[in-house]
């Protein structure tokens, strides 16, 4: 018998998406593409499947990722694999690899160096971010963005305060070569100096670019504690004024006096949906994680250390405990600690579970995979809320949270062909047992992958097989959302 596809999978309760309930179907593949969709379908295939008890779901999407250097590494992406994720946005919160670090500085600055050290800031224009992704063939699609803290460093000498109108103008000049380089977007980090400094205008200005080219914003709002709210209020502000498509990130409330701030920031984002296109996104854990910042650290009931250049040995341990032990204030010994980064816990349950259940909300890791102790939402981000949240806690239908980690975050990056199970779309693939799926990485084990992940394919090509991640599959992913410039 000739096999007439490439890959058939039989009798898997198939999600498609788009937040529909699952039907049984086959569904097959041909040169990366779905081609059909079906009950009993006809013909075989080298790839075989039996789906019978299994979800079959589109791969899914990491829309909030700081993987600009993992995605470069040759079998670098088993964190995101293993949990299903076949797509990956990266330069969130403004940083990013490219374009290169300001002339003469011979360190990345804080948050920058979440990235990695100097080194890996080797792109001098984004073009060549780009070409060095296609030349080493990612794992997964990459959704690449340019952030704006990197753009103000480039622009101005003293970044501790407002920039100019000529540095503005700087900032957008990178910008425009960004974006005709291949940049799908701009994200920024304004939470951190120094683009705390950045005024509304000089965001709005940058805003406006981004519109006339079509692409993403996507922002770290300036503050995600007792200031949340005037933080929403600037973020809608600047996409109404700007008309630019907007993404809020990790949508969270901080520290005590936020909590419960969350029913005015969904109202918020709720009336302004009604006329422009504003998203939001959610990491599923109550604790955040970044460099270290004092601020941070006083909002939170518990701070662990990700990372210290100095400290190495500190890792893994509490901001207390090293305090104590040095015989000083903890903002004494986080100062010593520096530069590093931590995990702070700050959140509440309630506003997690709030703004996870609202419908437009998408889901995406924040992940954080150069530090060396990493939150575990980098390797559990997508099977905790299907897993914990949806399956366990029944704070969403399964089905819901698929469409938010799929078909409704593809509508969001204006992807039309991934992101829903539907002939013609390309075949992101995972298959997963519902009944098992759960996150493994715990704050005492952070890097452990996830169970029930049964097979994942990117374009077609199988990365994840029988459960276990199988590296060296270079070039099964792609670049995607960008609009290069022809060469
Ligand atoms: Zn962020």
């Amino acid at each position: 018998m000739t096999a007439t596809s490439e890959i058939m999978i039989r009798n898997a309760r198939l999600f498609d998406g788009t937040g529909a309930a699952a039907v049984v179907r086959d569904l097959s593949v041909a040169d990366g593409i779905i081609t059909a969709i079906g009950r009993d379908l006809p013909g075989t295939a080298a790839q075989e499947m039996d789906g019978s008890g299994l979800a079959l779901a589109p791969g899914f999407i990491d829309v909030h990722t700081h993987d600009d250097a993992m995605v470069l590494q040759p079998g670098g992406m088993e964190p995101k694999l293993s949990q299903g994720v076949t797509s990956v946005v990266t330069g969130n919160c403004g940083i990013c690899l490219a374009p290169g670090l300001p002339e003469g500085a011979s360190v990345p600055t804080p948050p920058l160096d979440l990235l990695g050290d100097a080194a890996a800031f080797r792109f001098p224009e984004f073009g060549d971010f780009i070409d060095a992704l296609h030349g080493s063939g990612p794992e997964v699609n990459v959704f690449p963005l340019v952030g704006q803290t990197l753009l103000r460093l480039r622009a101005m000498d003293r970044p501790g305060r407002p920039a100019t109108a000529a540095e503005v103008e700087r900032m957008r000049e990178d910008l425009a070569r960004a974006i005709a380089g291949g940049a799908a977007g701009l994200s920024t980090g304004l939470a951190y100096p120094p683009a705390r400094f950045a005024s509304t205008d000089e965001i709005l200005a940058l805003a406006r670019d981004v519109a006339a080219a079509g692409l993403l914003w996507t922002t770290h709002m300036r503050d995600e504690r007792s200031g949340v709210v005037s933080a929403v209020a600037e973020t809608l502000d600047i996409a109404r004024r700007s008309g630019v498509r907007t993404l809020i990130s990790h949508h969270k409330c901080c520290s005590q006096a936020a909590f419960g701030l969350s029913r005015t920031t969904l109202a918020m984002i709720e009336e302004a949906r009604k006329e422009l296109s504003v998203g939001l996104d959610l990491y599923p854990y109550t604790a955040s994680s970044t460099v270290l910042l004092p601020t941070f650290a006083r909002d939170s009931t518990k701070v662990t250390v990700t990372w210290s250049d100095p400290h190495p040995e500190m890792e893994g341990r509490d901001l207390k405990d090293i305090a104590a032990e040095w015989g000083v204030s903890q903002d004494e010994a986080l100062e010593r600690l520096k530069p590093g980064g931590a995990i702070y816990h700050q959140m509440d349950e309630g506003d997690l579970r709030r703004i996870m259940a609202y419908p437009p909300t998408l889901i995406g890791s924040d992940g954080l995979p150069q530090d060396r102790r990493p939150h575990p939402r980098l390797w559990g981000t997508f099977p905790r809320v299907l897993g914990h949240f949806a399956r366990d806690e029944a704070v969403l239908p399964l089905e819901t949270a698929i469409a938010k980690m799929t078909g409704q975050t593809a509508a969001l990056l204006g992807l039309k062909d991934r992101g829903l199970l539907k002939p013609g779309c390309k075949a992101d693939l995972v298959l997963f047992d519902p009944e098992q799926v759960i996150d493994r990485a715990s704050y005492a084990e952070p890097t452990l992958p996830p169970a029930g992940i049964r097979q994942v394919w990117v374009n077609g090509a199988p990365v994840v097989e029988d459960g276990a991640y199988r590296p060296g599959r270079p070039g099964a992913g792609t670049v995607i959302g960008g609009c290069r410039a022809a060469a």
